[in-house]
């Protein structure tokens, strides 16, 4: 691998040999770090206009026990590979579902929202998964929120739908993910069961100046009101951004309000 600019370590830069055994011994070592408990659930909270909290997005962390930590542009993609992405994705809904448990005890109804990637949410397993999981834990799934991303979508709609459909049905819902950077299609969108479009940071961060960005985010805008979906912006730095939200009643996730943080951590500074 390459150093670059920043000192940190690339793992795509080039793509000889050295690069390929670099890929493998992550995926051996990842597999080990799954198995062993390394993968570690960060909360990041979200807000609403008035600048309460609603919710949180769970983001995972792998805890090397060497390298310190390691965050998921470094290893989701190496896990989507095969089916180690499931288990590290089940891993996440575990620690999601002891977490909501913790919250509906203390009689918070805080949305917790964990990231499916596409391989596992196209699992016959998900949904009994689901149940088992939370009945285990004592959670309800009220409060569970699946994000998705439009990648999905290049396979059967037919086949996504009917699955968001019977996981709907056990009172979860759907965030779609990064929408607008993938392959949209405004033909989908109004057959989706889902409840939520999230406006990706390459959107926010223009606001409120760059008139482009302004664009963009007010046609998704205008489409999940039009549709009657939650709207939450990710990547939500500066105070300007935060009054253009507010202003706009999108859900606020970003740095300017909460920074992803662990879950002991974050319920310490949130639920006094
Ligand atoms: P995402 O789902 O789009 O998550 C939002 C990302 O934006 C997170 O990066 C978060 O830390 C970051 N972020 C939040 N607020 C700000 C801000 O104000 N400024 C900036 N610059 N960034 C902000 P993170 O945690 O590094 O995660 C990267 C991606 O990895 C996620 O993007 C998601 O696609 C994936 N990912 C994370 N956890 C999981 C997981 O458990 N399973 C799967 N399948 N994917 C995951
Ligand atoms: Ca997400
Ligand atoms: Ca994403
Ligand atoms: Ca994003």
């Amino acid at each position: 691998a390459k150093e670059n600019g920043g000192g940190s370590v690339s793992l795509y830069s080039d793509g000889d040999i050295e690069h390929a055994e670099e890929l493998f011994g992550l995926e051996r070592d990842l597999t080990a770090a799954v198995k062993n408990d390394e993968i570690e659930m960060y909360l990041q909270g979200q807000f609403n206009g008035r600048g309460d909290l609603i919710g949180a997005e769970a983001l995972a962390r792998w805890l090397h026990p060497s390298d310190g930590m390691i965050p998921p542009d470094k290893f989701v993609s190496i896990a989507e590979r095969s089916d180690l992405i499931i288990q590290l994705d089940r891993k996440m809904l575990q620690h999601a579902a002891s977490c909501l448990a913790n919250w509906q005890a203390k009689d918070l109804n805080y949305t917790l929202s964990v990231n499916i990637s596409p391989r596992y949410f196209r699992s016959k397993q998900l949904k009994a998964e689901l149940e088992a999981m939370f009945a285990a834990a004592n959670a309800n799934l009220r409060g569970l929120v699946l994000e998705v991303t439009e990648r999905l979508f290049i396979d059967d709609m037919h086949d996504v739908i009917k699955q968001m459909s019977t996981i709907s049905k056990l009172g979860v819902q759907f965030a779609l993910d990064d929408f607008g950077t993938g392959y949209s299609s405004l033909a989908y969108l109004q057959r989706l069961p889902i409840h939520e479009l999230k406006i990706d940071k390459s959107f926010t961060q223009g606001l409120p100046k760059n008139q482009r960005a302004v664009s963009m985010v007010n046609m998704i805008t205008a489409i999940a009101r039009n549709l009657e979906l939650r709207i939450v912006a990710e990547g939500i730095e500066t105070s300007a951004q935060a009054e253009y939200c507010e202003d706009q009643h999108i859900i606020i996730q970003g740095y300017y309000f909460d920074r992803p943080q662990p879950q002991d951590k974050w319920n310490r500074k949130w639920l006094k």
